[in-house]
């Protein structure tokens, strides 16, 4: 087609049918999409995940004061047999990410990877998601002795440009939280993998499986929307305080239900020991009575 009858083409979508132009607009985000504050000056990460007509996920990074979302059309998603692996598009700024890296990962993994990392966001990310087609040229050379992997399925991590103190501090901090921390020689690298997933669920996390991920990969990883910057919160009272009781480092999930059905669940980053407060977005229970349950490292520590 010449260009003169693309313009016109264009002129035609854009003065005769507003709807479709609508599409192509960058969506705006209100305060209501900071889903959770932790009043803490750390970086915290959460998954929420909403349980509605189906399962849909944002993910929101707490920087001190700045917010990163993001939203429900970034991530991938895999059913098979009940069991479901989603797949967090992780392109955040502030983050040092070397050019080809497929930046997706499951939320769960970030959310830990995040807390070894703990601020230093100087080091590289060198690897994260791999295709199949990758993992085969990797076995090819010898960089990579096996046939699967869990970088195939957002279960793995790579990273370099560390000192020693910041490679015992990483592995410590992996440790507590029961992530797989190797050492590679080749260009040296950290990998930090969640094993267990994978190992437990090989009828789960097939080459089916990477198939269908990695037809939307190429798509999502260039196409899409990049994290937003979004603007916190009005008013305190748009959100129900939360005391914790910390007696462990883990994982804090929150989980909203009624004696009939869950509605949604909030995967919160990784905490200290000690009191913490968290405040929840009263949008997210809207209308729905229910109750919270909160646990730490899959414990239940309260009921609200
Ligand atoms: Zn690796």
């Amino acid at each position: 087609m010449g260009s003169v009858n693309f313009k016109f083409l264009l002129l035609i979508i854009l003065f005769s049918n507003v709807s479709a132009y609508a599409d192509f607009k960058i969506p705006s985000y209100k305060s209501d999409k900071v889903f959770i504050i932790v009043s803490d000056s750390g970086t915290y990460s959460s998954l929420l995940r909403k349980y509605s007509n189906g399962i849909s996920e944002d993910f929101l990074v707490q920087k001190k004061n700045s917010f990163y979302l993001t939203p429900h059309y970034n991530f991938i998603d895999y059913s098979f047999n009940g069991e479901r692996i989603s797949l967090l598009k992780f392109n955040f700024d502030f983050l040092n990410i070397k050019d080809n890296v497929i930046k997706f990962i499951q939320p769960e993994l970030f959310i830990k990877v995040l807390y070894v990392i703990n601020g230093r966001y100087h080091l590289r990310i060198t690897d994260a998601m791999r295709t199949l087609e990758q993992q085969n040229k990797y076995m090819r050379r010898g960089w990579s002795s096996r046939e699967s992997s869990p970088h195939l399925f957002g279960l793995a991590f790579d990273i370099n440009d560390y000192t020693k103190e910041e490679r015992e501090d990483m592995r410590l901090r992996s440790r507590i939280l029961g992530l797989k921390f190797l050492e590679h020689g080749r260009h040296r690298h950290i990998h930090l993998e969640d094993s267990a997933k994978w190992i437990n669920n090989p009828e789960v996390y097939t080459d089916n499986c990477c198939n269908v991920i990695n037809q939307n990969l190429e798509f999502k990883n260039s196409v899409l929307f990049h994290p937003v910057n979004i603007q916190p919160f009005e008013s305190y009272n748009n959100f129900i305080p939360v005391n914790l009781k910390i007696n462990e480092t883990g994982v804090v999930k929150i989980v909203y239900e009624s004696n009939y059905k869950k509605y949604f669940e909030i995967i919160c980053g990784v905490f200290e020991p000690g009191d913490k407060k968290i405040f929840i977005n009263k949008y997210l229970t809207n209308l729905n009575p229910g109750f919270y349950k909160i646990y730490l490292n899959d414990k239940l520590i309260d009921l609200i």
